[in-house]
């Protein structure tokens, strides 16, 4: 019987209901849920606070709103000028065979095609030989394992395979084209796609329901859909912004990936939302407190446009859910009707279960064992493949510490939580990805971390010397953070800014006024001249409208004047850890060759290629935007090539 709204959500809220128990976050009376993967100083508080306090303090646009004890959020940002719709926007292109039909070489059909000459070799072999409980030795299985937490030894002990689960130990089997292990929006996006293609689809997902961010305002990014042509954003060269985006990231994205999204991501946003009853709000209306039942509310936001030194492009749609939805998750209905949808056609979501091994026979990866949560073992057969969804391993430790040490110490706030209340991004794909002859894209790995809305302060180092441009923001200014003595800078604004902060988190309350320079310089632990001199410095070049020192935008040169403000800065937060499994174009994982691992697909963060060395904010929301359109790609791909 297909899963309806009210089972997942049930199952969801009794989940819930278990946590409740847990000990309640001084700040919002809530629960706090099990965050023993979590750094301790965020052990206190719950991540709704933590994240709540990060938008307040960040993007500097919303505010808190105390109802009954329960935080509500509303934008106050000048919102842009949009004409108001209400239906669902009529498709751009055409289809055949559930596929879009493109004329440039780059195409979504030129990916299938491509990743089929390549493939052919794979796709012809191994189809017949996954029998259900094999005794055949040459079935090996590989497993995750979350239980490994060391950082201390020298060989990291996730690199090594643990013992296969016995044949013995499997309760139940089942068949499927397409097994997809994860179910954020990658990996409910490749169960579409693959169920659009005829594909038997199972999805295996670890929490109680699928997974999806952010609260009011989650960000998604695409180019020139048809809701922002309808929304007034401007249309624009998409090439302009890849290769922007080519140097932001060092270079080491794959271009062809950003280019597919330049040229898929408008349609596969439509796709997204196209199961779903959608309105555009005006510039400044607000969601409905009242809501509609299943309507998603696009906000649509003034974006910053292409120019000057740190070009911004206008690829985010904000999307908002009916506030009558208990939960924070601003993409649920477009999901739940995903999940509708691929059930309707045949498939089938195994929530509250663990990915633990993939199963190979002769190389070729031909299913999942999975674990429920009362410890039973499902062997899942996939006739095609099995696609890796598993989200990043920004919570587990000694990943961190082996692929990106430079970002292990920034607090990781992802904030899903799986079926026993543990932190869902740990890193399970990846582990099994490599056990079954995977590599990792080459390093370096960027955190996406987000240092937001501090353009018009004065940084100084805790010699209280000014160092940088302060209009960076995001990862670019933590590298800079990261770099200063102490890993420290100071955030110094006057009576015309006001108070503001650097980084999210309880910890980061705002300073309150200081009347001298002596006092600030206490503050920053430096000489009280040398700040003095930095200080007059900085408003004289706001006076001479140039900054000859750093080239910041003079509009953001503004002179300090007391009261000041002293606000001590760290390297900031880390969302999610963007580093992966290498990967073709048609998402099919790689070994450390460049071979395709034949019969596993990857996308989203556990996938490789996409961000290089630098999550940038050039393009707003395309961590989403890439997991969706290639988490559809990855999907039609297993379901087509195999
Ligand atoms: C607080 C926050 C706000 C963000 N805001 C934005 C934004 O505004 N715009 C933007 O573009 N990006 C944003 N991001 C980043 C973005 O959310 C992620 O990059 C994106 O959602 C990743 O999608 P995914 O499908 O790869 O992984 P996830 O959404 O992490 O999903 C992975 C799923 O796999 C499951 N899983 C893992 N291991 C197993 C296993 N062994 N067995 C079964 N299931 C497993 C997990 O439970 C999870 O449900 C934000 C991230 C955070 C943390």
């Amino acid at each position: 019987m297909p899963r309806t709204r009210r089972s997942t959500a049930s199952l969801y809220l009794r989940q819930r209901m278990r946590l409740r128990s847990r000990p309640l976050c001084p700040m919002s009376q809530g629960f706090v849920p099990s965050l023993s993967l979590l750094r301790a100083e965020y052990t206190h508080v719950c991540l709704s606070c933590v994240l709540r306090g990060r938008q307040y303090f960040f993007l500097g646009d919303m505010v808190c709103l105390k109802k009954g004890g329960i935080h509500s959020w509303r934008m106050t940002s000048v919102l842009r000028s949009a004409p108001k719709m209400r239906s669902r926007p009529s498709r751009q292109h055409d289809r055949k065979g559930g596929f879009m039909k493109y004329a440039d070489t780059l195409s979504r059909r030129g990916f299938l095609v491509g990743g089929a000459l390549t493939g052919c070799a794979a796709v012809g072999m191994g189809l017949a030989a996954c029998s259900p409980r094999s005794e055949d030795s040459r079935v090996k299985a590989v497993a995750s394992g979350s239980d490994r937490d060391s950082v201390n030894s020298v060989e990291p002990s996730f690199l090594t395979p643990p013992e296969p689960i016995a044949d013995d130990d499997i309760g139940e089997i089942k068949d499927a084209d397409v097994v997809i292990v994860g179910c954020g929006i990658s990996g409910m996006a490749a169960a579409r796609a693959a169920a659009d293609e005829g594909a038997k689809v199972i999805v295996v997902e670890k929490s109680p329901r699928f997974n999806c961010r952010g609260s009011m305002g989650s960000q998604i990014g695409a180019v020139n859909s048809v809701y922002q042509q309808q929304a007034g954003y401007p249309r624009f060269d998409g090439n302009e912004l890849v290769n922007r985006y080519m140097q932001d990231t060092l270079q080491m994205s794959k271009q062809s990936f950003l280019k597919y999204w330049v040229d898929h991501s408008g349609e596969d946003l439509e796709w997204f939302l196209e199961l779903c009853n959608v309105e555009i709000l005006e510039p400044g209306e607000m969601v409905p407190e009242e809501g509609i039942n299943g309507n998603v509310y696009i906000m649509t936001k003034a974006t910053a446009l292409p120019s000057g030194r740190y070009p911004v492009w206008p690829t985010a749609m904000s999307i908002n859910f009916d506030p009558s939805f208990p939960e924070d998750a601003g993409f649920f209905y477009p999901m739940q009707s995903f999940q509708s949808d691929v059930e309707s056609k045949g498939g089938e979501f195994l929530y509250a279960t663990w990915g633990r091994q993939l199963v190979q026979e002769d190389g070729r990866v031909v299913g999942l064992i999975a674990q429920t949560a009362d410890g039973n073992y499902i062997r899942v057969n996939a006739r095609k493949a099995v696609v890796l969804a598993c989200g990043d391993f920004g919570n587990n430790e000694e990943m961190m510490a082996y692929y990106a040490p430079q970002a292990s110490n920034l607090t990781c706030t992802y904030n899903c939580m799986d079926a026993n209340g543990d932190i869902c991004n740990v890193g399970e794909g990846h582990q099994m990805a490599l056990w079954a002859g995977a590599a990792m894209e080459k390093a370096p790995y960027a955190p996406m971390s987000h240092l937001t809305d501090v353009a018009d302060i004065l940084l100084v180092d805790r010699s209280g010397k000014r160092f940088v441009n302060e209009e960076l923001g995001a990862q670019s200014l933590s590298n800079v953070i990261m770099r200063c003595p102490g890993e420290v800078a100071y955030c110094i604004t006057g009576d015309a800014v006001g108070p503001k902060v650097l980084q999210p988190g309880p910890d980061a309350k705002k300073p309150d006024p200081i009347a001298t320079v002596e006092e600030a310089a206490a503050v920053v632990g430096c000489e009280a001249a040398t700040l003095q001199d930095t200080i007059d410095r900085y408003n004289e070049l706001a006076a001479a409208g140039e900054d000859r020192d750093f080239g910041k935008d003079p509009s953001k040169l503004t002179a300090i004047e007391p009261p000041y403000y002293v606000y001590e800065g760290h390297p900031g937060s880390m969302l999610v850890i963007m580093g992966g499994i290498d990967c073709d174009d048609s998402c099919r994982a790689l070994d450390k060759n460049g071979s395709a691992v034949s019969g596993l697909y990857v996308c989203g963060n556990t996938q490789g290629c996409r961000f290089g060395a630098e999550y940038p904010m050039t393009a707003p929301g395309i961590s989403h935007g890439l997991a969706l359109s290639l988490g559809r790609l990855a999907g039609a791909n297993a379901a087509t090539l195999g």
